[in-house]
């Protein structure tokens, strides 16, 4: 999300790191390559202008602050600014516990996958408070061929109620759906809509009808942020006719140049509400304007690192992982778990993307050879018997070819894993004398 606007605006303020002073030119010449990379990234000339301009204002306008560098104190007023055009602080608005909830869009920009993915979130989000949330789910998508399909193995897969109608006539369909969504007494309703390649009247004129017959609590947009400044005018026409709640930001995983959500927000004045980032049902995420800008200026997003742990991994494994780095009984098996453990969070490329910098002061060739690296490792811990990974030591020379080839690796693969274990524990010993003084 946002790597190349990250990879720009990192390279802005590094004229700065020789303490060199704020001046009119320098400030004239930065502004001008802020504004440059805006418009690379798709976002329209005069959302660029007005950033610009307001970034600019702010400079001249502020004394600067005494304990900030100078290029410190420029880059907390674009800080600022961005976090203001891309929705200000974000509040998170919890869905209501019951509600009704249609996502709207162009065919392709991702609206089933994203209403599977809120099914996952929202039935997730209440066994975490210890709740059972009845959820249908149901599609009124009667043009694209397999689009109810594809929703129902959804529902399956996030274990949810899936309805498929009798009637393929949309407001027929829907007076279906709703008596099932009563008769049930579900919690909530997640219906998903046709969309079009192109915004056309046929369509707008059927999701008004839906709507005025559903009467949904929230109405959201499913915008494709791969089409940059295109997805503008779609959001308008959406908007101006049907209405909508706020809007969720598909692809931001892919190669996106991060512009639709700058240009969004400033054009539409409506919030965006989710990013989707992969295209499983685990990959939606809240969307934090003030964490969005902090990776941009290449910050680092730990907090969000954090929160996707918690998420993917299990409470008792990280309590276990935690136990045996504490008691020091650190073993094989706690290592593959580990590895586990992490590859659940995504591939080192993407853990790094987290960190302060991006990761990309680590060369793609570093990052291949670490992943490798890894996956030898796996293989290698598979291949040993409970009571090796236990206690590593009884691996003699026979052992240790016997693994390798289970693995598929050489010997020498097997002793380079022992050495890092070593390393790892000796490292763990260190922490817990830190720990224990
Ligand atoms: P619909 O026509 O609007 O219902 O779109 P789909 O839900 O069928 O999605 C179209 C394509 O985009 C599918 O191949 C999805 O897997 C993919 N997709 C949806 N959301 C994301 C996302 O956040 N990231 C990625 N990489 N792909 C996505």
């Amino acid at each position: 999300m946002f790597d190349f606007l990250s990879q720009k605006f990192s390279s802005l303020f590094s004229r700065f790191d020789n303490g060199e002073k704020l001046t009119e030119s320098n400030v004239a010449q930065t502004l001008d390559q802020l504004k440059q990379a805006l418009l690379e990234a798709d976002v329209p000339y005069r959302v660029v202008d007005s950033f610009t301009q307001s970034v600019k204002e702010d400079v001249l306008g502020t004394k600067a602050i005494a304990s900030l560098k100078p290029a410190e104190h420029l880059m907390k007023i674009v800080q600022d600014k961005i976090i203001m055009f891309l929705g200000g602080e974000g509040v998170v608005a919890p869905f209501p516990s019951s509600m009704v909830l249609m996502v709207m869009g162009l065919q392709g920009s991702g609206k089933t996958t994203t209403l599977g993915k809120l099914a996952y979130k929202i039935k997730k989000d209440a066994l975490k408070e210890g709740k059972t949330k009845k959820i249908l789910v149901a599609s009124v998508d009667f043009y694209r061929p397999a689009a109810i399909d594809q929703l129902e193995l959804l529902a399956d897969r996030v274990g949810v109620d899936f309805y498929r109608t009798q009637s393929k006539q949309p407001l027929l369909a829907v007076k279906e759906i709703i008596s099932r969504h009563q008769q049930h007494c579900y919690d909530v309703l997640l219906l998903d809509t046709a969309g079009r390649l192109h915004v056309d009247n046929n369509l707008l004129q059927e999701l008004q009808e839906i709507d005025a017959l559903l009467q949904p609590n929230y109405k959201i947009l499913v915008l494709d942020a791969m089409t940059g400044q295109e997805s503008l005018s779609v959001a308008k026409v959406f908007e101006d006719t049907v209405g909508f709640k706020g809007a969720i930001l598909t692809k931001m995983d892919s190669d996106t140049r991060g512009g639709s959500a700058f240009a969004f927000r400033y054009v539409l004045k409506k919030p965006i509400l989710f990013v989707g980032e992969g295209e499983n049902v685990a990959d939606l995420s809240f969307f934090f304007p003030d964490r969005a800008a902090e990776r941009i200026l290449g910050m680092g997003d730990v907090r969000s690192l954090i929160e996707q742990a918690e998420e993917k991994i299990a409470l008792n494994e990280r309590e276990k992982a935690e136990e045996a780095f504490k008691s020091g009984s650190f073993s094989l098996q706690d290592f593959a778990d580990q590895m586990a453990m992490m590859s659940k969070l995504g591939s080192l490329s993407q853990l790094l993307k987290y960190m302060p910098g991006g990761g990309m002061n680590v060369s793609p060739d570093v990052i291949q050879k670490g992943e490798v690296e890894l996956s030898k490792f796996r293989a290698i811990i598979s291949s040993m018997t409970l009571k090796e990974r236990l206690n590593p030591s009884i691996l003699d020379n026979s052992r240790m070819k016997r693994v390798a080839q289970g693995a598929g690796v050489v010997q020498q693969d097997v002793a380079m894993l022992l050495k890092r274990f070593e390393e790892a524990k000796q490292y763990v010993k260190l922490l817990n004398r830190f720990g224990s003084h």
